[in-house]
């Protein structure tokens, strides 16, 4: 088992290119703001490009670094293009469902990337399939595809804003054709998206990470609703209907931005350092030094330092190089996935009472071995404190969360958790907490509370569609 996956996993990141310069290889940036968001998804990498007469694809299953090579990315001339790496919640991990999406409609040859999770896929995907519609992969972003090819009469622009507005769920699109580049977030402005500058070319990413590796400059979020257009004749917006509230999913914030991005506003690192703060607070015990589990949990333990006084320092070190592993430890190999994959400094914890900080627990495996190995080291006292609530509720929103029973707060107590994973202590932040640190309405934060802002998938949805089954 791969050692560090007992985490929320993230569906997806997306990047979009327009320039007007014919000298300007949209390749290269794809290529490059997609490592960038390769912590959003590791199962395939793929990019579209036009040279403004015709689209040229690239990719497959793996990371970027695999999928790309100067010999694939030196044919990928153009000016125009979007890039996507993917994390598989709804449809399988095969070649077929890697992004972008291409097909042939009256609008031209159209090119789409997605990020999200359609609650109504099932509905739309019958409604499709009794117009004739033909699928070749189980994904949410081939529907959509369909009901933009299904406005016919309609403008790309007018057609991709109607094909949106039958969708329910959580999406962020990078839509393509051979001169115009689109983006839309959706309503609830679940999933980020954001618009950027490198020098003479638009830039649109799921983070703005993307953007300062690139040199250029973060423009502005893109609204929730919005349907930003970019083509020759500049950028423009049009909105979908909005409802009151946005509802950006928290955890965007927790653990799967990147700590370098700003979110609709806020720094990620700034948001987590002040979890961490907001985190000491609520700490009663004890403690000789902070550690955090590299690399999410490093900007809240340097807040709940800060806030508690207590040192913080290395205790726990990352082996950057480890992908997934498929070694099956034997029975004297006890947690040797998690040990290829973290370290401990034994110096930092050898006889002293260690505060170790994490973003979340979610079935409790991964804790519950990293505290073996602190005990096993020589920590005199284990202190777990995680800078969010308990996960009690799966995610219908496209994060791999969607089976209740394997979280572990959902059946047991917080005492129960603390016996399970063997700390002296296990403090949560409370959602009391977490709102000061964030300190801005309008989030989904439905895993803590199950309140779900756009509501529940039908059974059918839950249990995948047949599609699912048969590709
Ligand atoms: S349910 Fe949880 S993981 Fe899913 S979108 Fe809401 S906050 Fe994010």
């Amino acid at each position: 088992m791969n050692s560090l996956n007992d985490r929320p996993k993230e569906a997806c990141g997306v990047f979009g290119v327009y320039t007007e310069n014919e000298q300007t290889q949209a390749a290269l940036l794809i290529y490059i703001g997609l490592f960038s968001l390769q912590h959003r998804g590791q199962e395939s990498a793929g990019m579209v490009v036009s040279d403004g007469k015709r689209l040229l694809a690239q990719k497959d299953l793996g990371l970027v670094s695999r999928v790309f090579n100067p010999d694939n990315l030196h044919l990928l001339k153009g000016r125009i293009g979007i890039g996507h790496v993917r994390y598989g919640t709804s449809g399988s991990n095969y070649v077929a469902n890697a992004q972008p999406l291409m097909a042939g409609c009256s609008k031209g040859i159209l090119a789409v990337a997605h990020n999200g999770s359609l609650l109504n896929r099932t509905q739309l995907s019958k409604k499709l399939e009794e117009r004739g519609a033909l699928f070749q992969t189980s994904t949410d972003t081939e529907i959509i595809m369909n009901l933009i090819a299904g406005f016919s009469k309609e403008t790309l622009e007018e057609a991709v804003a109607l094909a949106a507005a039958q969708l329910v769920g959580s999406f962020v699109l990078v839509i393509m054709t051979k001169d115009t580049l689109i983006g839309v977030r959706d309503p609830y402005g679940l999933r980020p998206l954001c618009l950027g500058k490198v020098e003479d070319a638009f830039v649109l990413a799921s983070e703005s990470c993307a953007f300062s590796v690139l040199g250029g400059e973060f423009l502005r979020d893109i609204e929730p609703g919005e349907v930003i257009t970019i083509d020759h004749q500049g950028v423009r917006s049009r909105f979908l209907e909005k409802p009151e509230e946005r509802a950006l999913c928290i955890f965007e914030y927790i653990y799967f931005a990147r700590p370098d991005s700003t979110i609709d506003g806020l720094n990620v690192h700034q948001v987590r350092k002040a979890m961490g703060r907001e985190l000491a607070k609520e700490f009663t015990g004890a403690a000789d030094v902070v550690i955090p589990v590299p690399d999410t949990g490093i900007s809240a333990a340097l807040g709940f330092a800060e806030a508690s006084g207590i040192p913080y320092d290395l205790g726990l070190i990352k082996n950057p190089y480890v992908g997934r592993t498929f070694i099956k430890p034997r029975q004297d190999q006890r947690d040797l996935g998690v040990r290829i994959k973290l370290s401990l400094v034994s110096e930092v914890v050898k006889n002293r009472r260690v505060v170790i900080i994490d973003d979340s627990i979610v079935r409790g495996t991964t804790t519950r071995k990293i505290i073996r190995m602190l005990r096993e080291t020589g920590a005199r006292e284990v202190h777990m404190c995680i800078s969010a609530p308990p996960i009690t509720q799966p995610c219908f929103y496209g994060i791999d969360t969607s089976v209740r029973k394997e979280l572990i707060a959902a059946g047991n107590s917080i005492e129960e958790i603390k016996e399970y994973i063997n700390a002296d202590t296990l403090t949560y932040l409370s959602s009391k907490g977490l709102s000061k640190a964030i300190n801005q309405k309008g989030h989904c934060s439905a895993c803590f509370t199950g309140t779900y802002p756009i509501g529940l998938p039908t059974e059918r949805e839950k249990g995948g569609s047949q599609l699912d089954d048969q590709l």
